[in-house]
């Protein structure tokens, strides 16, 4: 199974990719946590990425892509994986899809986690990691709106779209992913 957990900051992704991970044996690959990883680690991305990831932004594109290429190649991802925080605007979701077809896979579904702004707020501020203070959470959500969420249609039109009311307590948006992908 192949998928892609879409929506804004602070929606509950990482948490939900966690649990399907573990049910279904399939890595989770999520850009924001191999980014920090590479901050902490100070590595050259790590020190190319930080400003960005400090002030909301998204890192450039050519920080990313061959990034994505090359762990979506990897071993353990014969029999799947879930995408978290990639694609995160349009030109990062055509490179996936020119990849997909590369490489020979095939997206099963893209899991759009809806949640208001003022839940998402909260939620982050009780969070509290080092980039989630009220400036940076109102731009993270800025770009999500500008950036991101035009991805919603361009799944859709591809009819891979399965939406999800990420509002709800984890154990509810749990039952929701499992009733939509049968597992
Ligand atoms: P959240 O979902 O809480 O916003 P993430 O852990 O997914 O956080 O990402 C944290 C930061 O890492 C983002 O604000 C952004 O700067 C950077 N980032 C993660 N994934 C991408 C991506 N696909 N493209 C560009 N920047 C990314």
């Amino acid at each position: 199974m192949r998928l892609i957990f879409l929506g804004p900051p602070g929606a509950g992704k990482g948490t939900q990719a966690q649990r399907i991970a573990a049910a279904c044996s399939l890595p989770h690959i999520s850009t924001g946590d191999i980014l920090r990883s590479a901050v902490a680690a100070q590595t050259s991305l790590g020190q190319k990425a930080k400003g960005f990831m400090d002030s909301g932004e998204l890192v450039p594109d050519s920080l990313i892509l061959d990034l994505v290429k090359e762990r979506l190649q990897a071993d353990d991802t014969k029999s799947g994986w879930i995408l978290d925080g990639f694609p995160r605007n349009v030109s990062q979701a055509e490179f996936l899809s020119d990849l997909l077809t590369e490489i020979g896979q095939n997206l099963d579904h893209t899991i759009n986690f809806d949640v208001p702004d003022d839940v998402i707020v909260s939620r982050m501020l009780e969070r509290g990691r080092k980039d989630d203070n009220e400036t940076t959470i109102r731009r993270r959500l800025e770009v999500y709106r500008e950036e991101t969420e035009p991805l919603i249609s361009f799944y859709h039109s591809r009819n891979c779209l399965v939406p999800v009311d990420g509002s709800l307590s984890i154990n509810s948006v749990a039952a929701q992913l499992e009733s939509a992908l049968k597992i």
